[in-house]
C-alpha cells in the first residue's frame, strides 16, 4: 500500500474513545450481577490498584452473560478476593462512611507499599548515565536495545488486572519515569552505535495522538544503526479503531510506512491476553492495515491464573494469531508485584501449560519462547523439569542476559512445586546461579532487593 492508498475505512465504526474510571465501577459491577457488599469490596480493591476501561472492551470484548467469570471480565475489573481481607475491610469501612479522598488515598498508598510497587529497583539499576547524568526515561538492560518511555505514552486505553506496571497508574510518583526529551535520548542513542533496536514502550504508546507519537519516532529514523522501531502496545486489543476509524489512524500507518521506509522493521509488540481479544472483525481489520503499510506484529502476554491458565486457551490464541498473519512471540510468567499472589501460576504448572499449547500447534506458531520470567539477571525460561542423576530439577536457560555471555546455556535449579518466581529457586549441582557472582552466590536472591524491570508488553 502507498501512502496515497492509505484511507479511513469503516467510519460507521468510528466511535469516539471515552475511558471509564473507578467512579463507574459501581453501576458495571451491577451489570456483572454482583451483590452490593461484592460491589463495595470492588470499590475498595480499585482505591488501591488502578481501574479504567472503555466502552469497546465493554460492548464488544466482555461476555456480560458470563460475567463474573468471563475472562475478558476478569482481565480488565478488579476481583473482590484480588488482595488480603485485612487490607480490603478498612478501605470499604472508609468509603461506607464517605471517608475524604485524603484518606482514602492514605489508606490505600499504605496497602500499596506491601504490594512491591517498584519490582526490580526499575529506575535504578536500568537507567543510563549520559554526560554523568541519569537519562530518565530510557532504560538500557541488554546491549542491543533499549527501552523508550514517552512522557504522554503513559497510560492505555483500559488497565488490566495483573499490570505490573500498575504502580505508575495511581500516581505513586517515583514510578513516574517518562521523557520527552528526544534530543537527548537521540545523542545517548549515536553514543551507543551497539543498540540495534528501540522499544517505545509505557504505559501505551499508542495512546498518544499520531503526532506526538511522531516526535519520538521521526528522530530515530536516521539513526543508521537502528535495525528496528519497536512499538509495545495492548491497543489492537482495547482499541483496534486505533489503526481504523480515529481521526490520526491514517497517519499514524503513514508514521508506520516512514518507518519502513527509512530502513528499518516496525514491528508492533502487541499484548493479547486471551484468544477473545482477537474474535472482533475489527481487529483483523485493524492488523491488515498495519501489515499493508509495511508492520510487523509480535504477540506476548503473561500467562495468569483465573484468565490463560490453560494449554488450549494458548494454542487457540497462536493458531488464530498465525492465521491473522502475526507472529506468537513470548509466554511471561506474572511479575512479582502487586496482586501476584492472587495471578500467579506455579513454574511447574506453567511450563506444562507451554509445553502442551506448543506441542499441538504448527511449526509456525512454534516463534514464541516461555514461560519466561524478566528477572534481575535477564529473561529466564523455564524449559521444564527433568531427573537428572536421581534428583528431579528445572531446567532453566536465559533468553536475555545483562550478561550477554549467560545467554542459551542451561542451568538447573532445586525441584520445587510452589515456586511461583526466580527468587523462589535454589541452584541444583551448583552453589550460585550462573547469573551470581561468587560473593552474591552466598546469600539468596530473595535478600538481595528488587527484582529488575522489563517490557511485558
Ligand atoms: C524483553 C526486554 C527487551 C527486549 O528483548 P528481546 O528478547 O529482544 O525481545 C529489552 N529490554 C528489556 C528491559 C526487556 O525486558
Ligand atoms: S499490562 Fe500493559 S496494557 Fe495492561 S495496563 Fe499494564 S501497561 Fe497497560
Amino acid at each position: 500500500m502507498t501512502v496515497q492508498q492509505i484511507q479511513p475505512v469503516i467510519p460507521a465504526q468510528g466511535r469516539r474513545f471515552r475511558a471509564y474510571s473507578a467512579k463507574h465501577l459501581d453501576q458495571l459491577t451491577a451489570r456483572a450481577g454482583l451483590s452490593e457488599a461484592e460491589r463495595l469490596t470492588v470499590r475498595a480493591v480499585a482505591t488501591v490498584l488502578p481501574f479504567r476501561t472503555n466502552d469497546y472492551v465493554l460492548e464488544s470484548l466482555i461476555d456480560w452473560s458470563a460475567a463474573p467469570d468471563d475472562p475478558i471480565y476478569r482481565l480488565v475489573f478488579p476481583q473482590a478476593d484480588m488482595l488480603p481481607p485485612e487490607d480490603v475491610a478498612p478501605i470499604a469501612a472508609l468509603l461506607t462512611r464517605g471517608a475524604s479522598e485524603q484518606e482514602l488515598q492514605a489508606a490505600a498508598h499504605a496497602v500499596r507499599l506491601r504490594l512491591n510497587p517498584h519490582p526490580a529497583g526499575q529506575l535504578a539499576l536500568n537507567v543510563p548515565e549520559f554526560g554523568d547524568e541519569p537519562l530518565p526515561g530510557v532504560q538500557h538492560k541488554y546491549p542491543e536495545t533499549a527501552l523508550i518511555f514517552p512522557r504522554q505514552g503513559q497510560t492505555c486505553h483500559a488497565y488490566c488486572t495483573y499490570c505490573f506496571r500498575w504502580a505508575q497508574f495511581v500516581g505513586e510518583p517515583d514510578l513516574k519515569m517518562a521523557t520527552d526529551d528526544m534530543a537527548r535520548v537521540v545523542s545517548y542513542l549515536t553514543a551507543h552505535p551497539e543498540i540495534t533496536s528501540v522499544l517505545i514502550t509505557g504505559g501505551d504508546p499508542m495512546i498518544m495522538g499520531t503526532s506526538v507519537l511522531r516526535r519520538y519516532v521521526e528522530p530515530l529514523l536516521a539513526l543508521e544503526q537502528l535495525e528496528s522501531i519497536r512499538i509495545g502496545t495492548k491497543s489492537l486489543s482495547y482499541w483496534p479503531q486505533r489503526y481504523v476509524s480515529d481521526p490520526d489512524a491514517c497517519d499514524a500507518l503513514r508514521l508506520f510506512e516512514e518507518v519502513v521506509e527509512s530502513g528499518k522493521t516496525l514491528a508492533l509488540m502487541a499484548h493479547f491476553t486471551h484468544p477473545r481479544e482477537l474474535e472482533p472483525a475489527l481487529v483483523a481489520t485493524a492488523i491488515g492495515r498495519i501489515r499493508d503499510a509495511g508492520g510487523v506484529i509480535r504477540t506476548q502476554a503473561p500467562l495468569i491464573r483465573t484468565i490463560n491458565d490453560d494449554a488450549s486457551t494458548w494454542s487457540a490464541m497462536w493458531r488464530t494469531q498465525l492465521r491473522l498473519g502475526v507472529v506468537p512471540y513470548y509466554m511471561f510468567v506474572e511479575r512479582d508485584t502487586g496482586p501476584q499472589g492472587y495471578f500467579a501460576v506455579p513454574l511447574v504448572r506453567a511450563a506444562e501449560i507451554y509445553r502442551d499449547a506448543y506441542s499441538s500447534v504448527s511449526g509456525l506458531c512454534r516463534t514464541v519462547r516461555g514461560p519466561s520470567m524478566s528477572a534481575t539477571p535477564g529473561k529466564v525460561c523455564v524449559d521444564g523439569v527433568a531427573d537428572v542423576a536421581g534428583q528431579r530439577v528445572f531446567v532453566l536457560h536465559m533468553i536475555q542476559a545483562r550478561d550477554p555471555a549467560l545467554v542459551g546455556r542451561p542451568f538447573f535449579a532445586q525441584y520445587d512445586p510452589d515456586a511461583v518466581w526466580l527468587s523462589d529457586l535454589k541452584p541444583a549441582f551448583a552453589d550460585r546461579f550462573p547469573f551470581e557472582s561468587v560473593q552474591e552466590g552466598a546469600r539468596p536472591m530473595a535478600r538481595r532487593g528488587p527484582h529488575l524491570v522489563a517490557a511485558a508488553d
